[in-house]
């Protein structure tokens, strides 16, 4: 029997070194940005090291720049590492395209010392074999046709130029073992454990071997990693136990899951971090977030800085049941950071999005001082940066476009609403100062003088003003627009008025 107490290393001095080994095959998952988290802040947490090695052995599912998408979803949150292959270190190349010849020297070894062999079987062969198992509803896996082969019969397959792949000898009785920090312990028969494939005929390793012998040569101490691994580690514990390396600390945390409870997919919405980037979530909101799914403090604590969460974050809080992705929460918190932004910080992270979300016409790049002028009267409604240009569209657009009955508040007709504005309009142009005080102190009593209630005066105000019937508080949004697009647009809603009694 394979035995491995690992948790019985928790108390080993060791130094914590924890990777993020991610296969370059897609847009970074929130999920798997998840696990890199955990893994950075136990790395932060206990003044250890984290290390970002890609595992780009599977050359029919690597897509051309996921390597770039998720270093920049890494860094976009601030999930810096301390060695990675931009940034070199002691224990590199960290390409597992780079590290081939380790590989290959391991396999080697394992087949001279009788824990591996060379399978000669060619891929028809094995897809028969799988369809004779499924026919025979039995379990699919090698069935172990070049485990034993004779030297002559090898021979004679190397003579005829088929190039074999390596495969593990899996023991044929027995368990193995091991104790995850957060599964507790785990056992596999090894009955249930085909003999899986170390290295490929192409020469490059399953994900199996080259993760044993890189997390061995890097050192890693502990392997935080999605549950969808556990029933991998028993493989790579039989292969720790031929090279006679001591393994790692096991800890398996579960997947986040939708509403439904499902394993989050885009079936749910966005799950790359850069569409949540994209879509006006702030770094911060995202990594509060994705800290506290699945991981807590005490079970009431929503809110939690970067350096709150280094400090406190332990692998014993990790739930064991499957952490739900709340669309609504996370659209809360994203609220809650954005108010706490300063105008300016705000300003610059809305920028880009009003630059990139208002219509066309507006002329870019914008002025810069308009915009921070109005940011303030936004800032408490926003709850995502793609809902700012929205928001403020009114503040730029040429011509208002809406419908003139929207003019005309409740108990007011046509000519009320003519009246109203065409005063208001006088008194505007003669204001000497144009801001939010004067125009109150103008205003509200020239509804009294009118014989109006200031609601009402006010409501046909703000539409003539922004085409709109919600828009922060009126005095504020026309001092921001300023006398000139005010008056401009009462002109207008009074020609809309005429056009509408006539
Ligand atoms: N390359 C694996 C992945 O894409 C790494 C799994 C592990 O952490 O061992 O998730």
């Amino acid at each position: 029997m394979v035995e491995y107490h690992s948790s019985e290393r928790i108390a080993m001095p060791t130094p914590v070194r924890v990777r993020f080994a991610p296969s370059p095959t897609g847009r970074p998952h929130v999920g798997g940005i998840r696990t890199a988290m955990f893994n950075w802040l136990m790395a932060r947490h206990a003044g250890g090291k984290f290390v970002l090695r890609i595992e780009d052995t599977d050359v029919t599912r690597k897509v051309e720049g996921a390597v770039e998408y998720i270093m920049d979803g890494l860094k976009w949150l601030g999930l810096d590492w301390d060695e990675g292959p931009d940034v070199g270190g002691d224990y590199g190349p960290y390409y597992q395209s780079q590290r081939l010849d380790l590989y290959r020297q391991a396999a080697d070894r394992l087949v001279k010392q009788g824990d591996a062999y060379y399978c000669y079987c060619s891929p028809e062969r094995l897809v028969e074999m799988r369809k004779e198992q499924v026919a025979r509803k039995q379990p699919p896996g090698y069935d172990r046709h070049c485990r034993d082969l004779a030297p002559q019969e090898r021979a004679q397959k190397e003579a005829g130029g088929i190039v074999p792949v390596v495969r593990f000898k899996v023991p044929l009785e027995g368990q193995t073992k091991f104790t995850d920090l957060i599964y507790g312990d785990v056992t596999f028969e090894h009955s249930t454990i085909d003999d899986f494939v170390l290295l490929k005929s192409d020469g490059y390793p399953t994900y199996h071997l080259a993760n044993v012998v890189d997390d061995h040569a890097m050192e890693i101490s502990h392997v935080i990693r999605g549950e969808e691994w556990v029933s991998s580690t028993p493989r790579h514990l039989l292969i720790y136990g031929a090279l006679g390396y001591d393994p790692p600390q096991y800890v398996h945390h579960p997947l986040i899951v939708g509403p439904d409870r499902a394993k989050l997919s885009k079936r749910h919405g966005d799950v790359s971090i850069l569409e949540f980037r994209k879509h006006g979530y702030l770094p911060e909101t995202m990594f509060n977030f994705l800290a506290l799914i699945g991981w807590s403090l005490d079970d009431k604590t929503e809110l939690m800085t970067r350096q709150e969460l280094i400090d406190n974050f332990s692998l014993e809080r990790i739930g064991k049941t499957g952490a739900i992705f709340n669309r609504d929460k996370l659209d809360w918190m994203n609220g809650v950071y954005i108010r706490s932004l300063s105008i300016e910080d705000f300003t610059q992270r809305a920028l880009p999005f009003l630059e990139q979300g208002l219509p066309s016409p507006v002329k870019r790049p914008l002025d810069i001082d308009y915009v921070r002028r109005m940011m303030p009267l936004i800032q408490e409604r926003t709850k995502k940066l793609t809902e700012a240009p929205g928001l403020v569209k009114f503040f730029f657009v040429d011509k208002l476009d809406y419908d003139p009955t929207l003019l005309i508040a409740r108990n007011m007709t046509p000519e009320s609403t003519l009246a109203a504005l065409d005063a208001s309009s006088q008194r505007l142009s003669k204001l000497s100062i144009f801001n939010e005080e004067s125009l109150e102190t103008l205003l509200r009593p020239l509804a009294e003088e009118l014989g109006l209630k200031a609601g009402q005066l006010f409501g046909a105000l703000r539409t003539a003003v922004t085409g709109e019937t919600a828009t922060p508080p009126l005095f504020q949004t026309m001092a921001v627009l300023g006398r000139e697009r005010c008056l401009r647009r009462i002109d207008e809603a009074l020609e809309k008025l005429r056009r509408l009694s006539s």
